[in-house]
């Protein structure tokens, strides 16, 4: 049912998506282009690029997002609950920051994203999608509720542009190894190593801002992270 601040049903296609619900300030102002806005006057002036897979409370959305303040950040959760507190605590943010106009490029969608990715996100679409301490599903016969697989890799794969990068960060050594297996076997990804990932300010607030992150870091556990490129599809003679 939509009970919440924006509708929660899924959109048939991304074409579908109320976009300028969720980005009002980034929404294409009527008559700017007639063309566009006669097929479809839901139209925003950029596409959303960062996807956050399971964003939970959204700490790495909200501290993504005045870092990066002119590309379009969406959190995806399956929780209704969850996805409300996000969505109310971006309106917060936003009219609280009005001045600067932060936080107007983040929000959060509910979606079951084990099932409707290609309907929220065209082809190419996203630069970058973050896994953070996903559900880990520890018994064997649970491994197929794991948001890592060979069929959902090539959904990520579809959705993101060849360059973007996929993010994982876990404290299960166990999910760390599947997820690294299941993205090197994929022919769409490569890891990244070294300095490109130590070096990069994603991974850095990934670690830190997320509240699993923060939970972990209380605990002195461990944090796996792993960074995988989205490799150019190959040409056909
Ligand atoms: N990413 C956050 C973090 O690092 O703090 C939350 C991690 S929490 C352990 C996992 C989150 O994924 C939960 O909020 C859960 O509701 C969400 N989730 C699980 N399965 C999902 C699915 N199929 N689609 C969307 N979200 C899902």
């Amino acid at each position: 049912s939509d009970h919440g601040l924006i509708s929660q049903r899924s959109p048939e296609s991304p074409a579908a998506m109320d976009w300028p619900q969720h980005y009002p300030a980034f929404a294409t102002q009527p008559g700017s282009e007639p063309d566009n806005q006669a097929k479809n006057p839901k139209t925003i002036t950029q596409q959303v690029e960062i996807a956050d897979i399971g964003c939970g409370f959204g700490g790495l959305l909200f501290a993504l997002a005045p870092k990066l303040p002119t590309t379009l950040i969406l959190g995806l959760e399956i929780r209704s609950s969850v996805t409300e507190f996000v969505q109310q605590k971006a309106l917060a943010l936003r009219s609280q920051n009005a001045s600067s106009g932060l936080y107007n490029n983040v929000s959060c969608i509910r979606a079951n994203t084990m099932k409707f990715l290609p309907n929220f996100f065209s082809k190419a679409q996203l630069s970058k999608i973050f896994l953070c301490f996903p559900d880990p599903h520890f018994k064997a016969r649970k491994h197929k509720q794991r948001i890592v697989s060979t069929s959902l890799n090539s959904e990520y794969a579809f959705v993101m542009r060849p360059g973007g990068k996929v993010y994982t960060i876990t404290d299960v050594e166990d999910l760390h190894l599947w997820m690294v297996e299941h993205f090197e076997a994929h022919p769409s990804f490569e890891r990244v190593v070294g300095e490109e990932v130590e070096g990069d300010v994603c991974v850095e607030t990934m670690r830190t801002e997320t509240e699993e992150g923060k939970k972990v870091e209380r605990n002195s556990g461990m944090k796996f992270v792993a960074v995988f490129r989205r490799l150019e599809d190959p040409s056909w003679p």
